[in-house]
């Protein structure tokens, strides 16, 4: 096909976008704790960070609490994608809770790594948002040993006991960009410091970063979906505009969409955050279609293939049942 002439309506799809391998397994966890144990199956937290994904297992049964004191003693509760401290997990054990543990995969990696630096004497720098559940979760497991830089201006000032014992460690939904900027500022400071043995950020996280920093030359604007909680989806939007779309907005839903936003625009980007189900990428596509820009190009720069199997505690479960 020709390429398209300078103001002609398109939308550049991004591929990869919307669900990773993590929040696919946590809400099949919900989902599957429901039908086996049978309402209400209580939440600590939001499962992922997504309203659209909330309400709807609200609608059949799910209960989100903050805190496992808010769980009646003995009955079921499901730790989120983001992780749990240790800490958390007492106060479940001592509350008598019985526990599926949905953290995904890839954050649990990165608690593994935190012990076994911290145990081996090493302070640990955490990147990431303070205040984040993964960020509370990862830090839990060593608080005596772990600083947390929320960014490139605390990597400037953090002070460290002993910077020959030094590793860094990050939250999984960050901008690459930004991280590296905060390890070389780190490493300008502290030349012995080590990195992770593997990329803290995961494979989702850059890959839909990656797909947007294509698509954001090209784009008069972007439109993320996902929620305003969402990390990697918050992000999105940053990096869109980093790499050159003249405007990006994050929305939950497509009625959120402000019909201002299309002044002038021919080419719109259109991507979502890993905790974004594809019904709705699919409900801003039908509304731009409706603006004119029915012309969708898919942008693909990876394909992803990962799978990650259900929470041991619900396997064994299902197993039970046959
Ligand atoms: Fe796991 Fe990455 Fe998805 Fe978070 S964004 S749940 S770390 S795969």
């Amino acid at each position: 096909a020709a390429a398209p002439v300078a103001g002609d309506k398109r939308v550049l799809l991004a591929a990869p976008r919307g669900y990773c391998a993590g929040v696919d397994r946590a809400v099949i966890a919900v989902e599957k704790a429901l039908e086996h144990y049978g309402a209400p199956v209580y939440v600590r937290k939001q499962i992922v960070h997504n309203k659209h994904v909330v309400s709807t297992l609200e609608e059949r049964g799910a209960v989100f609490v903050e805190e496992t004191d808010e769980v009646p003693e003995g009955a079921l509760v499901i730790f989120s994608a983001h992780g749990v401290s240790p800490a958390v997990v007492q106060s479940a054990e001592e509350r008598n809770l019985r526990t599926i543990d949905a953290t995904c995969p890839l954050v649990t990696k990165v608690h593994r790594e935190a012990v076994r630096f911290a145990k081996a004497e090493n302070h640990i720098l955490l990147i990431g948002h303070e205040g984040h559940e993964e960020v509370e979760g990862t830090f839990g497991e060593a608080p005596e040993s772990t600083t947390i830089v929320n960014n490139p201006a605390e990597a400037r000032t953090v002070e460290v006991q002993d910077p020959d014992r030094l590793i860094w460690l990050s939250q999984t939904t960050l901008s690459v960009d930004e991280t590296m900027e905060i390890v070389n500022i780190l490493r300008e400071r502290f030349p012995n410091l080590q990195d992770p043995p593997s990329d803290d950020i995961c494979y989702a996280t850059s890959n839909r970063q990656a797909a947007i920093k294509k698509i954001a030359p090209q784009a008069d604007l972007v439109v993320v979906v996902g929620s305003a909680n969402s990390s990697n989806s918050v992000r999105l939007v940053e990096v869109a505009l980093e790499y050159g779309a003249k405007a990006a907005h994050r929305v939950d839903f497509a009625n959120e969409i402000d019909e201002a936003w299309f002044e002038g625009v021919a080419s719109v980007g259109v991507t979502s955050g890993a905790s974004v189900p594809e019904v709705l990428v699919q409900d801003v596509l039908r509304l731009l279609a409706e603006y004119g820009y029915a012309q969708v190009d898919e942008v693909v720069t990876a394909e992803e293939d990962i799978l990650f199997s259900l929470p041991k505690e619900l396997r064994a479960k299902l197993k039970e049942a046959g």
